[in-house]
């Protein structure tokens, strides 16, 4: 081979490996970028229960993956009881703000076991208990929570969102809720919501339900948008226990279908292999948590661990 040969075949193989390397590069921006996926979860435990297969598998193929727990978690006061070692009637705002640190680290480590960081966690910090009242006020009142007495945003382990991008927290009101959520659709361009159901039998659930779907629509959302069930009624999810083996099932509780008011089979079931399986029950025990007068929570918690997730899609049907 002339020098000029060899020059011209080293040149080339240099190109093609640069070209190699440029197209790589850019496949792994392009499979992330086109990757954004955001959970929405009314209280920091929530995104687990529904959705920790998706977040797993999400990070394990290098999309980019958001938690949002709306609430600080601060209105359950059987688990503030529980934390502080009090009767239920006992407890006030610190042992409420002391639970809601306790849930968010737990949110926190429970993300960890999922392949996530921890600044993949963002909380609004909005009021747990009254994202209902937020969500049909018709004056955009400010409101009150009645067990920590806080009338705006806040975060116990990092900063609450508002307060993050804006350098003060929000009010208490719904026009802050909306705005929050339109801000962060609009900053993380999502390809995939995940957030809890409109059937679900807790008020927080539906409410976040509604404000995610009507600031989706604020944007123009195109993604893909799913929800989850965590308190389906009558009963859910079944069968109950730990099962990986076992699909969720619908069945008949006192002569009514449960999950009430929703098409079965789910229009989506994502496989969950055995070994992801044990990592949600891990991610759901990371939330362990002493409730008073409950001690079957932790166990209803783990009934999620299926061989699948299950997810419906509202805004695609007439529903
Ligand atoms: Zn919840």
């Amino acid at each position: 081979m002339s020098r000029k040969r060899i020059r011209f075949f080293l040149r080339s193989a240099l190109l093609f490996v640069f070209a190699m390397g440029w197209s790589a590069a850019f496949a792994q921006t392009k499979s992330t970028r086109a990757d954004s996926i955001v959970v929405f979860a009314p209280h920091p435990d929530d995104e687990v229960i529904g959705c920790a297969g998706i977040i797993m598998q999400a990070l394990a193929r290098g999309a980019r993956v958001k938690v949002v727990a709306i609430t600080s978690g601060d209105g359950f006061p059987a688990a503030a009881a529980g934390v502080a070692h009090k009767a239920v009637d006992q407890v006030g705002p610190e042992d409420f703000f002391a639970l809601s640190r306790f849930r968010q680290m737990q949110s926190r480590a429970a993300l960890g076991i999922l392949g996530g960081k921890d600044n993949d966690l963002i909380v609004l910090g909005y009021p747990d208990g009254d994202l209902g009242n937020l969500y049909e006020s018709t004056n955009d009142k400010v409101i009150r929570q009645q067990f920590t007495k806080k009338n705006e945003t806040y975060a116990s382990i990092q900063k609450d969102y508002h307060t993050s991008v804006h350098g003060r927290p929000a009010a208490y009101k719904r026009s802050s809720v909306l705005g929050d959520l339109v801000e962060l659709l609009t900053t993380l361009q999502p390809t995939e919501i995940y957030v809890t159901d409109g059937t679900d039998g807790h008020i927080d659930h539906r409410a976040a339900f509604w404000f995610v779907r009507d600031a989706a629509k604020q944007v123009g959302y195109k993604g893909a948008f799913y929800t989850y069930l965590v308190h389906g009624l009558p009963a859910w999810p079944f069968p109950t226990g730990v099962t990986p083996n076992l699909p969720f099932e619908s069945r008949k509780v006192d002569g009514e279908v449960a999950p009430r008011a929703l098409p079965w089979p789910p229009p989506r079931r994502v496989p969950l292999t055995p070994v992801e399986a044990q990592r949600k029950l891990k991610s759901i025990q990371a939330h362990d948590i002493p409730v008073v007068g409950m001690p079957q929570h932790q166990s209803e918690m783990e009934s999620f661990v299926k061989s699948e997730e299950v997810f419906w899609t509202p805004l695609a049907s007439s529903r």
